[in-house]
């Protein structure tokens, strides 16, 4: 079997215990994934702090960055296809998917690497005479960056890359769910030369996540993952009184009026909700559509729900793969059987099938009986579309907005008027009219009440790494004058 090593320090490490990774294509284990102890955790921050203070790295001009994360972005892009691999065995995600995914997590890197000397302070007009008084815009300090199992490469590099970019150093936890490609991405910082200390890859479950999230030297800790962990992660910051970002999952709404091109309308669904087999923290996951209108999508869903090829992952043909784990297969049945027995009604899939993987079918419910049903009001991470009809734009709004999470939504209509008043109502972080699922590192993504708050993408990323110093310089050569003699 295949053995995995931490990065810490700049060095690769045998940890103490390790754990098997099994490939959910079989449910077999193929390789051994080091387990992060308390120790490794601590040894990997006080790295990092060392880094932060250390002329290595604070000592290069943020050109010099923008070049090391340039190198690393080309890097990136060179074992595309290696990295895939990896993942998909690791995570079961397809390669039709890995392969593309990665290869644009290099754009990542790029985009920070050119921002990383665009970070400007500011500054002030102050009402003071003989003063000068301006802002530099400095890096917080150590990240801890921790990223669920599904697209760990990408949900690091929109961290690592603008953290990098601000000046900080990174200790990066992988998800204990197939943590390979991550550990195998460390071998790329190594090459492209970052400075011991300033990245720092381990990985390990919960008590590692404590063991980092607790750390007295962590300055901010990005996360990405569920929102019952995000709670723990928010009590552990107290401890220090550290920054968080929390990217977290969703709910969302997929809305379909009448007058939208309902092919194109179908196309987008299908791809929003089965892509990476529903493990997406965007996936479109609630279709709310207009009665008039329902059947015609209804059939047209069904139709490509049924006509996807489910296969290996490694398969270039396949369309749809496994689950991650069999713990994430079991949790969408019951949350499907849960749904039925609550009224909603199956349109197609639905039960696991027999045989070795987690493979779960792409599964449609039609909820507009029970729209309380598990399956409309939680997040199934799991190809499962739940569909509810709306008669008008308000009731679409409503039942858009009636979730306690705010991450993405889509719009599907040719009215210019009521798309622009669907995206001032709708609350979410992302709103996609007549596309979904679009991402780029130059726009922020982000949501807010269960999905999360900090933005990941663009400039405000790297801004959020940094924290403002006010400096005040008095210009008169004259002496200061004594406080307490009366004048
Ligand atoms: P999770 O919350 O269980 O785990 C995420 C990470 O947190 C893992 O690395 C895990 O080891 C670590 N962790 C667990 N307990 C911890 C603790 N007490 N302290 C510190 N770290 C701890 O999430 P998951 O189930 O692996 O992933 C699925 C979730 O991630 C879904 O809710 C999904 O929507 C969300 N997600 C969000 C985004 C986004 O950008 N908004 C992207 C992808 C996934």
């Amino acid at each position: 079997m295949d053995r995995f090593q931490h990065y810490i320090d700049g060095e690769f490490h045998t940890a103490s215990a390790h754990f098997a990774s099994l490939d959910p294509a079989t449910g077999q284990p193929w390789a051994e994934m080091p387990d992060a102890s308390a120790a490794d955790v601590n040894r990997a921050v006080e790295a990092a702090h060392r880094a932060f203070l250390g002329r290595a790295w604070s000592g290069l001009t943020a050109s010099a960055r923008g070049k090391l994360l340039m190198r690393l972005a080309d890097l990136v892009q060179a074992a595309a296809p290696r990295l895939a691999a990896l993942e998909t065995r690791d995570t079961g995600k397809i390669i039709r998917e890995t392969s593309a995914q990665i290869a644009y997590v290099a754009e990542y890197y790029r985009y920070y690497a050119g921002l990383a000397d665009k970070i400007e302070g500011a500054h002030l007009p102050i009402d003071k005479p003989d003063m000068e008084v301006w802002l530099r815009r400095e890096p917080v300090g150590v990240v801890a960056a921790i990223v669920p199992w599904n697209s760990q490469l990408f949900l690091s590099a929109v961290k690592v890359g603008p953290a990098l970019a601000a000046g900080c150093t990174v200790v990066l936890k992988a998800s204990e769910d197939g943590p390979a490609p991550l550990l195998e991405f460390a071998k790329l910082v190594h090459e492209a030369g970052f400075p011991p200390g300033v990245v720092n890859v381990l990985t390990g479950g919960p008590e590692a996540g404590k063991a980092l999230t607790t750390h007295p030297k962590v300055a901010h800790i990005a996360f990405t993952g569920g929102p019952e962990t995000a709670r723990h992660i928010v009590r552990a910051s107290a401890e220090n009184l550290s920054k968080t970002s929390l990217e977290l999952g969703g709910k969302s709404p997929f809305i379909v009026f009448d007058d939208a091109d309902l092919d194109s309308a179908a196309n987008a669904q299908v791809a929003g909700i089965f892509a990476a087999t529903g493990q997406s923290c965007v996936a479109g996951s609630r279709h709310l559509v207009q009665r008039t209108v329902k059947d015609a999508m209804l059939a047209r869903l069904k139709a490509k729900a049924e006509a996807v090829t489910i296969g290996a992952p490694d398969q270039m043909t396949t369309e749809v793969g496994p689950l991650c784990t069999r713990r994430q297969r079991d949790r969408i049945q019951a949350l499907v059987d849960a749904s039925i027995a609550a009224g909603a009604r199956l349109v197609t899939g639905g039960k696991t099938p027999e045989g070795p993987g987690f493979y779960y079918p792409p599964t449609i419910l039609d909820c507009t009986d029970a729209p309380h049903a598990p399956a409309v009001q939680q997040e199934c991470f799991g190809p499962v579309l739940s569909v509810v009809a709306f008669d008008t734009e308000e009731q679409a709004l409503e039942m858009a907005n009636d979730t306690a999470y705010g991450l993405a939504s889509g719009v599907f209509t040719r009215s210019l008027t009521r798309a622009h008043r669907m995206i001032r109502g709708i609350r979410a972080g992302i709103v996609w009219v007549n596309t979904y699922r679009a991402v780029s590192p130059i726009a922020p993504f982000g949501g807010h009440g269960l999905s999360g708050h900090g933005r990941e993408g663009g400039m405000a990323a790297a801004l959020d790494y940094t924290t403002v110093k006010t400096v005040w310089l008095r210009t008169s050569d004259d002496p200061i004058p004594d406080p307490f003699v009366m004048r």
